[in-house]
């Protein structure tokens, strides 16, 4: 890829044509596409919490609180069981598929 040199202002008139979501994208899709969207969009924003938190404790040196972890870990979970209810699945679904997956994957055997 070469690399495409530009000021400021040439980067602004580039990123004004660059083709942006006009709403249109959606207009195929139903209301329950749409509340999981949002709600992936979501889970990505509390994650990116999760991490900050981390990210904090180490930039400054501060203990971890487990209680603000899991405040947003709660908040991601909140987002992939608003995913899986827009898509009629359950949490159990999704723990029982990871657990395969995983169990699979290392050559672990789920315990019963
Ligand atoms: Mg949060």
């Amino acid at each position: 890829m070469d690399t495409v040199e530009c000021n400021l202002e040439e980067y602004q008139n580039f990123v004004a044509n660059v083709p942006q979501p006009t709403g249109n994208e959606f207009k195929f899709k139903d209301q329950l596409f749409l509340k999981g969207y949002w709600a992936a969009s979501q889970m990505n924003c509390e994650a990116s919490e999760v991490l900050e938190l981390y990210e904090k404790s180490l930039r400054k040196d501060i203990e971890l609180d487990p209680k603000k972890v899991l405040d947003e870990c709660g908040d991601v979970l909140w987002g992939i069981t608003c995913i899986l209810n827009t898509l009629g699945l359950t949490l159990d679904e999704a723990i029982a598929h990871n657990t395969s997956k995983l169990s699979e994957r290392h050559g672990i055997a789920k315990q019963d």
